[in-house]
């Protein structure tokens, strides 16, 4: 039967609690000059016969800080004793922001010339492929199966990046998709992926279209689409056919204009 475990709340000593002055003196010893040691804020009970003395730090670098002079008292003895000095951070400390491990800060981009990603070894984006041949068709099957690499694509990889690419600027959303005279799954420059991915995706080997090289959605689109065409706009003359005016001279013949 499990038992309780009781935890006692240390009371503050009275003879290390009234060692103010001794806790002043170490921390004005610490800090070098008198004048970087402020008023006594607080005494906290560390322990049995151990306290802790907070007085305000006035150096400027700093601000909101507090000098932590620990004093301690042996058992039965009258003596209280400097146990240690330390600057801690008090209420208004200016603290560094709380560490973050870079594969949380680590966003889509970052990643430039040189640098290395390590992905680890349980990613769930990727799972592992065991077998590779000798025969190049199998290769080829193999290869297309993943089997030959170390991982491939999960289940949950692959719906990450169908997530991704189509809420993206490979997606049916954006404007020059909206605007375009076709899809581009009708389109000759559209290259289907490999696998279920080829479903939905494929790459644009357009030079001319601002996707080519990249991986577009069969409903995303653009003005290159290989049957666009260009419809001739032939403007109707607008001003109504008449007769050119005559203008007659002074000795009464009528003179055209020119
Ligand atoms: S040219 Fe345009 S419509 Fe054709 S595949 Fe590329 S992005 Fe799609």
């Amino acid at each position: 039967m499990p038992t309780a475990t009781r935890t006692r709340t240390p009371v503050l000593d009275a003879a290390c609690a009234a060692a103010v002055d001794l806790a002043r003196e170490a921390a004005v010893a610490e800090a070098g000059e008198p004048d970087l040691v402020g008023e006594w804020l607080a005494a906290s009970s560390d322990g049995d016969r151990l306290v802790t003395h907070s007085f305000a730090c006035r150096n400027r670098a700093y601000r909101g800080w507090c000098w932590a002079v620990t004093v301690a008292r042996a058992s039965r003895a009258k003596v209280v004793t400097v146990d240690e000095v330390v600057l801690l951070p008090w209420e208004d400390a200016v603290l560094a922001p709380e560490w973050v491990p870079w594969s949380d800060r680590l966003r889509p981009g970052d990643l430039g010339v040189g640098d290395v990603m390590v992905t680890s070894a349980d990613d769930e984006r990727l799972v592992p492929a065991y077998a590779s041949a000798d025969d190049p068709e199998e290769e080829a099957v193999a290869y297309c199966l993943g089997l030959g690499r170390v991982r491939v694509l999960s289940v949950d990889g692959r719906d990450d990046a169908v997530d991704r690419w189509y809420a993206g600027q490979a997606g049916p959303q954006v404007p020059i998709a909206a605007a375009a005279p076709a899809r581009c799954g009708t389109c000759g420059f559209w290259q289907p992926l490999r696998g279920d991915l080829g479903q939905l995706f494929g790459a644009c080997a357009n030079e001319y279209a601002p996707d080519d090289g990249g991986v577009v959605a069969a409903d995303h689109g653009c003005g290159a689409h290989s049957e666009a065409v260009v419809e001739a706009v032939v403007e109707a003359a607008r001003a109504p056919l008449r007769a050119p005016a005559r203008v007659a001279s002074g000795d009464g013949e009528e003179l055209g204009h020119s």
